[in-house]
């Protein structure tokens, strides 16, 4: 089962995230890239940065490389990829910018969402060409917000397969990944990066020069006081992110007067299997599942994102809800490693009709059963949804049923450092650091400052193509 972190328990008095003058201080060695943070994102910059040298070191704080990249679905949206193109899909770049402003309500970082939609299809390609990623398509269903099957995963369809692939890589390319590195402090002087101090478990200190810095070292999910400043909505939920999100990247731009935006920003998701936590596929949704709060009665639009629906189901009664679907959707649902485990974890419920259902899983019988009746009328459009949700089947009452008891969690932070089109870090007068760059969820994303702003994939999308854009231009 997966461990998930509650806020509460991190605790922020640990994070030290300094900038100092880096007068008097003796670096024992010194790399033309040095990258903190071994997720995606610093994986991608490394492989980028490899095209031009050699002179590469990553830093992880963990033991091993994971981040929050080994705990997602691993599904990156990308347009106009060799990918799609054999399977017919006729996708653009200016189709997939279309849909994360749309979905933003135009509200994103305009520049940046054109330039990651436009550069995250060739950094898949040159990923698949020349480091032997093997890319497939999500293609039996469209996530909210997508006009096209973009979704590009690994054969495992994990955040941990597409890790291993990553980490593949930079074995294969001789790149060095030091781990149980936490990098607390950033030596900066005239405005240019010199290197960083290095914390190893045993509490000693280590000192590593720079040419270039890039900070892959995500958002501040984890950090319990960054998350009340900035998403008080959601300071009590869970979180579902990696403990290591920390929000180092924030906190030493914020000394660098670095420009930051869209803090409030962020990905919920309204999915999540409690107590067992377990990320339940918002496939069920998109295909005809409901959720319903403890008096059998929808809340929300479940078409609208799953971002949004973690503060709707947040909202109800026990800040819980019951995800209700039907056989085929159960079919579904196993095509997913995630669902595969809800059923082991035993999250999933399961009767022989509607009547059985409620009997096990206690919602109020009244509510359920005119819930059934409108989804009905709804799906022979005899009515209209409140909600704005069209239904295109029902849920048959006499037919086998499953229900899953979820929750809202907060999965990351899309609020960061604004960067531009070489992913080089802005200060607030938007000139560039010359030897600053950031990506990924340190970097400002492309959700725009509310949670209904994040369409499916955008934390991925910043990973891969800023990273890549990062290792480029910090190599040359
Ligand atoms: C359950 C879940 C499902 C998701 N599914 C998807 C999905 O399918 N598609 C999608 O696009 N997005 C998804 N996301 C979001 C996605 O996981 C992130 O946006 C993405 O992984 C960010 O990549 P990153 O490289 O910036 O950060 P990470 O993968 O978190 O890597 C950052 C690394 O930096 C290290 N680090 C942090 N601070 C320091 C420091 N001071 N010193 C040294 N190391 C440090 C961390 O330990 C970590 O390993 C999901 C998120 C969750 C939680």
């Amino acid at each position: 089962m997966r461990k998930c972190h509650n806020i509460d328990m991190i605790d922020k008095n640990e994070v030290v995230a300094q900038v100092e003058p880096a007068s008097g201080i003796v670096f024992q060695a010194n790399v033309q890239v040095l990258i903190i943070g071994a997720g995606a994102c610093g994986l991608t910059a490394a492989l980028a940065a490899n095209d031009n040298t050699n002179d590469i070191l990553v830093l992880e704080r963990d033991p091993e490389p994971s981040g929050s990249t080994a705990l997602s679905s691993g599904f990156v949206p990308a347009a106009d990829t060799k990918c799609q193109r054999s399977k017919g899909i006729q996708d653009s770049a200016h189709e997939f910018n279309n849909d994360i402003l749309a979905k933003a309500s135009g509200k994103q970082n305009s520049e940046l969402s054109k330039l990651v939609s436009y550069k995250c299809g060739k950094v898949l390609d040159w990923l698949g060409e020349c480091h032997g990623i093997d890319w497939k398509i999500l293609d039996n269903f469209l996530y909210p917000g997508h006009t096209f099957h973009r979704m590009h995963t690994v054969s495992e369809k994990t955040g941990v397969g597409l890790m291993n692939r990553l980490q593949a890589a930079i074995g294969r390319a001789g790149i060095a990944i030091s781990t149980n590195s936490l990098v607390d402090t950033i030596y900066m002087s005239n405005e240019i990066i010199s290197g960083v101090r290095v914390k190893r478990p045993n509490g000693l200190f280590e000192f590593i020069g720079c040419d270039n810095l890039i900070l892959a070292c995500n958002g501040y999910g984890a950090n319990k006081e960054l998350v009340k400043k900035y998403i008080p909505e959601m300071s009590d939920a869970l979180y579902f992110g990696h403990a290591g999100n920390q929000g180092h990247a924030v906190l030493w731009g914020e000394q660098i007067k670095a420009g930051v935006m869209h803090m409030s920003g962020y990905q919920g998701h309204g999915s999540v299997a409690t107590p067992h936590g377990v990320l339940i596929t918002w496939a069920l949704m998109m295909e005809g599942g409901i959720q319903v709060n403890e008096q059998g009665l929808r809340f929300s639009n479940e078409n609208q994102g799953y971002s949004e629906q973690s503060v709707h189901v947040l909202a109800q009664s026990n800040n819980v809800a019951w995800v209700i679907y039907d056989e085929k959707l159960h079919l579904l649902g196993k095509e997913f490693p995630d669902y595969l485990k809800a059923i082991k974890s035993g999250a999933i419920k399961s009767a022989d009709n509607a009547s059985s259902l409620i009997e096990l899983i206690g919602v109020d019988r009244k509510g359920f059963e005119e819930t059934l009746r409108l989804i009905e009328d709804f799906s022979l459009s005899k009515k209209v949804d409140p909600f704005g949700r069209e239904f295109k089947r029902n849920l048959a009452p006499d037919e086998k049923m499953y229900a899953i008891k979820v929750t809202g969690a907060l999965f990351h932070t899309q609020g960061g450092l604004l960067v531009n089109e070489k992913a080089q870090v802005l200060k607030s007068d938007k000139t560039p650091f010359k030897n600053l760059f950031a990506g990924g969820g340190a970097a400002c994303g492309v959700s725009g400052p509310d949670v209904s702003g994040y369409l499916s994939g955008n934390g991925l999308l910043t990973a891969f193509s800023l990273g890549a854009l990062a290792g480029w231009n910090a190599s040359k």
